[in-house]
Formats: structure tokens, sequence, C-alpha cells
């Protein structure tokens, strides 16, 4: 079998690291360039010296797509340099796997269009750890009978978009089935502003920044004398590889955009 030949954004940030050891423990990945704000030319082994890939490094992600052949990019960047990166794939039809959270519903609409165009796969995973999005499915199966919800996300302190985009998809996946209600007193305020989070649609999600944590969510539903609580922790990047690696090899079957990891599992 053809090994999947991949191009990664962000190869220095703690994912891009943690994936490059994934992809280089697994046979049938081959990374061949890599997209980098830094290092334009060098080779990644010069870079990254854990690594003995020789992998290139482009500054231009239309530079990168033009000068090598590619199955599937990996972003894993920050939301505005990750929709420029994924554009640029999807266009030179490159199936693309986005790690990076935050982009906007004008980004990723757009980003739909283009890969329906193309008829090219692009799945965008706020969260690549199977567990949190089991986590996220037992929720939305639970918000049928406990419409009071809300939710708490912790992250390490150098995350820079809040709420995480587990915790906004959590929502929005809750919200499907969840009665529209007003919780909590009528008369409700706050003595200071921003004291019960932020409010997505009427469900609270309240963002904690410590340095220690990594990637933490509990979706808290209340009822007549009874709390059920449904957890997750990432206690180690290496917990979204599980998710990464599946996404890499499905990508390619899909024509369009897939938002969220649970719409390639089977779930059944
Ligand atoms: P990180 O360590 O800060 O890495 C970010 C990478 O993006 C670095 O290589 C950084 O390069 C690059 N970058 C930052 N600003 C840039 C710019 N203006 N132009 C070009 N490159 C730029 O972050 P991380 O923890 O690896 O997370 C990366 C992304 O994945 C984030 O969006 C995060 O929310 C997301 N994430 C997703 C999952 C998931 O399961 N889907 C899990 C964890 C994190 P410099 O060093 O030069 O700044």
């Amino acid at each position: 079998m053809m090994a999947i030949k991949i191009v990664l954004a962000g190869p220095r940030g703690k994912m891009g690291t943690e994936a490059i050891k994934m992809i280089e423990n697994e046979s049938n990945f081959e990374l061949v360039s890599c997209i980098d704000r830094k290092n334009n030319g060098k080779k990644l082994s010069e870079v990254i010296p854990s690594t003995a890939l020789q992998a290139p490094i482009f500054e231009d992600p239309e530079t990168c797509f033009s000068s090598v052949k590619a199955d599937v990019f990996i972003d894993l960047t920050i939301p505005n340099v990750g929709y420029i990166n994924t554009k640029a794939a999807l266009e030179h039809s490159v199936h693309a796997v986005v790690g990076t959270s935050g982009f906007t519903d004008e980004q990723i609409s757009e980003l739909t269009k283009i890969a329906e165009v193309k008829g090219i796969g692009c799945i965008i995973a706020p969260n690549f750890a199977l567990g949190a999005v089991l986590m996220m499915v037992f929720s939305k199966m639970a918000a049928k009978y406990f419409p009071d919800v809300e939710v708490i996300e912790k992250h390490h302190d150098q995350k820079i978009d809040a709420p995480s985009g587990t915790a906004v998809k959590t929502v929005e996946m809750i919200k499907e089935v969840r009665e529209a209600k007003e919780q909590g007193h009528p008369e409700e305020y706050e003595s200071v502003e921003g004291a019960r989070g932020a409010n997505i649609d009427g469900i609270h999600v309240h963002s904690m920044r410590l340095p220690g944590l990594v990637a933490h969510q509990e979706v808290v539903f209340g009822s007549k004398s009874q709390l059920l609580s449904i957890k997750h922790d990432s206690f180690h990047r290496e917990s979204f590889m599980d998710g990464l690696h599946l996404a890499i090899e499905e990508v390619s079957k899909y024509k369009t955009l897939v938002y969220g990891l649970e719409n390639i599992l089977d779930l059944q």
C-alpha cells in the first residue's frame, strides 16, 4: 500500500511536535513537507533535532502545495493562519485535517464551499481525543432529559482562544436536542461582569486557564436532587493523536467538509 503523503503546518508547536512523532512511528504515513513561518528552505531535522525526517520547510503555503505532491494536509497552528493554509490545500486538491481551533462560521462555510467545488475531503475537529468526542456525544444524549446544563472547560495558560472549540462544539451538539429554556433565576444579574461566564444561546460556559492544565472539560447537568457530570481529561497531547491518526486515514473518503470527529466515528 502506498504511504499517505502528509504536509504539516505548525511543526514547532506542541501539537505539531507530537504529530511528527506519531507520523514517524506510522509506516503508512510519510511527511513530505512542513509549513512554518520560520526556517524556510531548511529540512525538518535541522529545526527539530529529535526527528530524523528530512521534510523541506516552506514559509508560503502556495509555494509548498505547488512544489510538493501531497495527499493530506494537517493544520496545527492558529485560526487565521490555519484558514489560509487550509484554503490553499483544498485549492490544490489536497485533503485537509484541521486541529486548529477557533475558525469563524464564515471561515468554515468558505472552506466548505471550496471543498465541495473541488470534491475534496476536509475534517475540522476541535478535539481529536476520542474520549473527548465521546464526552460530547454522551452530553448530547443526556441533554434530552436534563436541559439545565453548564460547561466548565479548563486549559493551559498559553491557549489564546476562549471558550475552547470543544466547549463551543459541545454546546452546539446539546442545542440540537435540548428544549430551549432560560436557566437560572429570571432576574439574575452579574455584580461583577463575566461572573456567569460566556452565554452561548442560554448555556453558560466557564473557561479556566492555568499552568499545569492541558485540556479538560466537565459538562454538568442539574435536575431535582440530582447532578450528572460528564468529564474528560487530556493529560498530554499524546491523547489527541488517536483521533488525528484516524482523520488522516479517513479524510480522503469524503468530498466535503466534515466538522467534528464524531461524524466519522461508528457510534451505533
Ligand atoms: P502552539 O504550541 O502555540 O503551536 C502553534 C504553532 O502555530 C506554532 O508552530 C507557532 O509558531 C505557529 N504560529 C503561531 N502564530 C503564527 C503565525 N502568526 N503565523 C504562522 N504560524 C504561527 O499551540 P498547540 O498547543 O500546538 O496548538 C495548536 C493548535 O491546535 C491550536 O489552535 C490549538 O487550539 C489546537 N489544538 C487542537 C487540539 C485538537 O484535538 N484538535 C488539541 C490541542 C490543541 P511560532 O512558534 O513561531 O509562534
